[in-house]
């Protein structure tokens, strides 16, 4: 039976919890403050936030009150924040990095992650390169040059920032990067369930000391995984929840950020089950039958590895 770390090596040397809070889509007045909160009392021990959801600040103070309430210190815990594509360049970089932390006012960052490999233009304002034409709105001088971005990100490693990884980077664009990078990315962050399990990929990473990030580990919003027969299966043979079973077999594999503002769901998504290895075979095979890629925005260049 596959046993689940508590955390996972960085090639940095730190350690990165096993389970983290997400917090997209946690804007309501109060609401990414209190999750914060319930998931450090829970256990938690690892934030995830990203300038692009407007909640630095907010999550800031649930992790001071926090860690106040709960009698933990700033070095029990780790926290991810990353760089807006509008902000990806490297004149940009600093700047950026010196407003998310001063937004979230926690002393130091454990990890800032290039958030797409992508750049647009900070003149237009816009986080999203759509224009209402359907047309898009992107860098040109910049677009798809992440080397450059990244190469200003690794001048930011310091007393502030401990580490720095990537998100949403598929095969081709890590060997891109891999060329340049004096830092190799501690962390690729992507989407992962079981109906996107992306094998290949993590095998990538594993062979470049790469620790990979489970996104969306639920499906997001409105997912389809939570009705699917394989694994409601698996989580009636356990007396679990569906979502405990993705969050689990998630965990088996790198570490995972379910998002969730409801207490009961925050509490529960802490508490792993063992799977066996004929649950965690029945789940890599889901996709044999089912893949579905749920997030895509449509930045309107080459992101992902099918799109090459
Ligand atoms: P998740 O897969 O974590 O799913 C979140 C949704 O599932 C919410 O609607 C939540 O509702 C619901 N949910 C949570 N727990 C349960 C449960 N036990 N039972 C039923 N429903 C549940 O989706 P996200 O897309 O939010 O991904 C997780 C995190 O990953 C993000 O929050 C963000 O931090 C990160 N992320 C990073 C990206 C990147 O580009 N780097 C892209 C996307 C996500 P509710 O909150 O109402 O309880």
């Amino acid at each position: 039976m596959p046993t689940i770390p508590k955390e996972y090596k960085l090639n940095t040397g730190a350690s990165i919890p096993t389970v983290g809070l997400g917090t997209w889509q946690a804007r309501a007045e109060n609401a990414v403050y209190e999750a914060v909160k319930t998931a450090l009392k829970a256990g938690y021990r690892h934030i995830d936030t990203a300038f692009l959801y407007g909640n630095e600040a907010e999550v800031g103070r649930g992790i001071r009150d926090g860690l106040k309430e709960t009698g933990l210190t700033r070095q029990d815990i780790f926290v991810t924040t990353k760089l807006a594509p509008i902000h990806a360049r490297p004149s940009h970089v600093g700047k950026a990095f010196a407003q998310s932390l001063a937004s979230l006012d926690i002393g130091y960052v454990d990890l800032y992650l290039l958030h797409w490999p992508v750049a647009l233009n900070p003149a237009t304002g816009q986080m999203f390169p759509l224009r209402p034409d359907g047309t898009r709105d992107l860098d040109t001088e910049l677009d798809g040059q992440f080397e450059l971005t990244w190469q200003a990100m690794e001048q930011l490693v310091g007393d502030s920032l401990k580490a720095i990884g990537v998100c949403n980077f598929s095969i081709p664009n890590l060997d891109r990067l891999l060329k340049v990078a004096k830092i190799i990315p501690a962390v690729n962050q992507i989407e992962l369930h079981p109906y996107l399990p992306q094998f290949k990929l993590l095998d990538y990473c594993a062979r470049h000391a790469i620790h990979v990030t489970a996104y969306s580990p639920l499906g997001s919003s409105n997912s389809p995984l939570l009705t699917d027969s394989t694994l409601q299966r698996i989580a009636d043979h356990h007396h679990v929840s569906v979502p405990q079973v993705m969050i689990s077999w998630g965990a088996l594999r790198g570490s995972v950020i379910p998002k969730s503002v409801t207490p009961s769901r925050i509490e529960s998504n802490f508490v792993l089950v063992d799977l066996t290895d004929d649950d965690v075979k029945a789940i890599n095979e889901i996709s044999n039958k089912h893949t579905q890629r749920i997030i895509r925005p449509p930045w309107g260049v080459p992101v992902f590895d099918e799109d090459f």
